[in-house]
């Protein structure tokens, strides 16, 4: 029998995988060509070919029985000195290596930092709409996690509401952008006033409330730079992951980076350390550590994803429909054309499109649409989102 505690949570989680899981049935039934799958966040763009070449080296130059052996929980120290010189030089930072933990992708660097700093009852603001996993990692690690609603006319975070979310209890404040799933990249100004009013709670509540910056789309953003958050403020932790960035999302490779100016420094690196152990993660994977001695800075082709953006976002509100205009992600937040967002995507089925309802993520009224898909597929997509507005202004 499992637990009572997960039992609840299965039944509560909308599942986006087994609307994915669907949308191949339904390939199978009607061809490839005539489903439009955009449920699910699985990057489509091929990986660098650097990645490759970097873990062919390594397997061929380094000895075995070392390179596949346990290295310290934390790392490899010649990868850590690495990532933090590269961050130092890319973005003005002050990391050494004892600032870099390595983990297994950015989902393992949320949950130790849920496991390092929440106490049973303890509150994580997050604004919404956000990525459905937030709820998981905080609840399973005894915390709340507290939705401060953007702005729906920009996807911005809301000064009102997020000041309304803001407790005693507050831990943390989890930050993402790029965002899934709105694709929104959170604007200087909104970052300003998200920090002024951080400074301003600290000093009332008496004790530090961290700003985790969750960025695995970091590289995904489409002509502008994305802000990095330790200019803005002190107690900034920062989670990379090279899921998305390098498109090996199965290979869980990411970091997490805190400067030692961060409040409670050693206390926190003493606690993730010990986290990556008690969770079970003991160490991310020692190939693909040493592969980022080659790789840390290196991305994906983005035009691919910009060009699927652009087709879908002209494509769809030449149509009528309401979309945000996505500056980075390859997600689209798109509003339904009815009150049940659910319910529309059902609707969409019927014309072969698959999409993920806005309430899984705290966006009801809204669906997401996961453009990682090749442009064609998007292109060919139209008709049906063409269909289904028509049938909507009947
Ligand atoms: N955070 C966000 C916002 C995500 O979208 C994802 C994955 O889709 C993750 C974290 C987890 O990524 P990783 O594969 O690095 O664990």
């Amino acid at each position: 029998m499992i637990s009572r505690r997960l039992r609840e949570s299965l039944d509560s989680s909308i599942c986006i995988r087994d609307i994915f899981e669907e949308g191949k049935k339904l390939a199978a039934i009607y061809g490839a060509e005539n489903i439009f799958n955009f449920s699910i966040g699985n990057p489509s763009v091929e990986p660098p070919a650097a990645v490759n070449e970097a873990m062919k080296e390594i397997l061929d130059t380094e000895p075995a029985l070392k390179l596949h052996g346990y290295p310290a929980n934390v790392g490899h120290p010649e990868v850590r000195e690495h990532v933090a010189n590269h961050l130092n030089a890319k973005y003005d930072c002050n990391y050494d290596v004892n600032s870099i933990i390595m983990t297994n992708g950015a989902a393992s660097a949320l949950v130790m930092i849920c496991n390092t700093l929440l106490d049973a009852g303890d509150e994580v603001v997050t604004f919404a709409p956000y990525f459905w996993e937030y709820k998981s990692y905080v609840e399973t690690l005894y915390g709340k996690l507290v939705p401060a609603l953007c702005n729906m006319e920009t996807l911005q975070p809301d000064p009102e509401t997020f000041r309304a979310a803001l407790s005693e209890k507050t831990k943390f404040v989890l930050i993402n952008t790029p965002n899934n799933p709105t694709g929104a990249v959170y604007t200087p100004e909104s970052l300003r006033m998200i920090c002024d009013i951080l400074e301003e709670k600290q000093k009332e509540y008496g004790h530090p409330i961290y700003l985790v910056s969750d960025e695995p789309y970091r590289k995904l953003a489409y002509d502008m730079e994305v802000p990095y958050l330790t200019h803005y403020y002190q107690n900034t932790i920062v989670v990379y992951s090279y899921s998305k960035a390098l498109s090996i999302p199965g290979e869980r490779i990411g970091y997490i980076a805190m400067e030692p100016c961060v409040e409670d420094y050693h206390d926190l690196i003493a606690g993730l350390t010990a986290s990556m152990r008690y969770l079970g993660y003991v160490n991310a994977p020692s190939l693909q550590q040493k592969m980022l001695l080659k790789c840390v800075d290196a991305s994906v082709d983005i035009s691919i994803y910009q060009e699927t953006r652009d087709i879908l976002y002209k494509g769809l509100t030449d149509i009528g429909y309401t979309c945000i205009h996505p500056d980075g992600a390859f997600y689209l937040f798109m509003k339904a054309l009815e009150e049940d967002d659910a319910r529309f995507c059902e609707v969409a089925k019927e014309e072969k499109i698959l999409m993920a309802p806005g309430t899984a993520f705290y966006g009801p009224g809204w669906v997401r649409i996961s453009y990682c898909v090749p442009a064609k597929v998007a292109e060919n997509s139209l008709p049906g989102f063409q269909r289904l507005f028509e049938r909507y202004q009947k």
